[in-house]
């Protein structure tokens, strides 16, 4: 199997990347922001419960979505492997995460850091925010607390995976396809 953690602060580009890369390697797309907006438009109790902290560019409780990744992992029994986008964001996400792995014999292979510069992100997440209709892509404000979430929770997760020997820094400033090339090299 092949898992991959893309990971980065958010309009890093996690999205638009995994896309190629489910293509490239056949591989089951997971991303917890993707689930949680499912949930806000279908307006489940977690939807509505998730809504509010979304908006606020807060997070989602690690239970909450530890037990979305779960469910999705027992769903795809015959995967080749999974992308992770956007989780884990909390150290004990990842320590979940590696346990729900060796439960299945299988891994984390890479962590695959996309780097951007602050500026370039509140740009890209402001025009996002004009055409996608995400709430939290729309103020300035919300930007700087996702950021800043970003920065005290899960950038510390940077440690967690160099200790592991599976990190990988991607320089996430370019065109889709040079980005994208960097990852392919990185993944070997
Ligand atoms: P971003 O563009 O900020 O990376 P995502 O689509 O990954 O956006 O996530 C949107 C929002 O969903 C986050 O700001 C957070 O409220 C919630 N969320 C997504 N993934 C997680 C997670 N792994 N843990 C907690 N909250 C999450």
């Amino acid at each position: 199997m092949l898992n991959l953690v893309l990971f980065g602060p958010p309009g890093a580009g996690k999205g638009t990347q995994s896309e190629k890369l489910i293509e490239k390697y056949g591989l089951v797309h997971l991303s917890t922001g993707d689930i949680l907006r499912g949930e806000v438009s279908a307006q489940t109790e977690l939807g509505k419960k998730a809504k509010a902290l979304m908006d606020a560019g807060n997070l989602v409780p690690d239970e909450v979505v530890i037990g979305m990744i779960n469910n999705k992992l027992e769903s795809n029994p015959n995967a080749k492997g999974f992308i992770f986008d956007g989780f884990p964001r909390t150290s004990a996400q990842a320590e979940a995460l590696d346990k729900l792995l060796a439960e299945k014999g299988t891994e984390i292979n890479h962590m695959l850091a996309l780097q951007v510069p602050d500026e370039e992100l509140i740009k890209r997440l402001l025009l996002r925010g004009k055409d996608s209709g995400r709430a939290d892509d729309a103020n300035e404000e919300v930007i700087a607390n996702r950021i800043k979430t970003y920065n005290e929770k899960t950038a510390p997760l940077i440690t967690y995976y160099t200790n592991l020997g599976k990190y990988t820094a991607i320089e996430g400033v370019g065109t889709i396809d040079e980005i994208f090339d960097r990852l392919v090299a990185a993944i070997g």
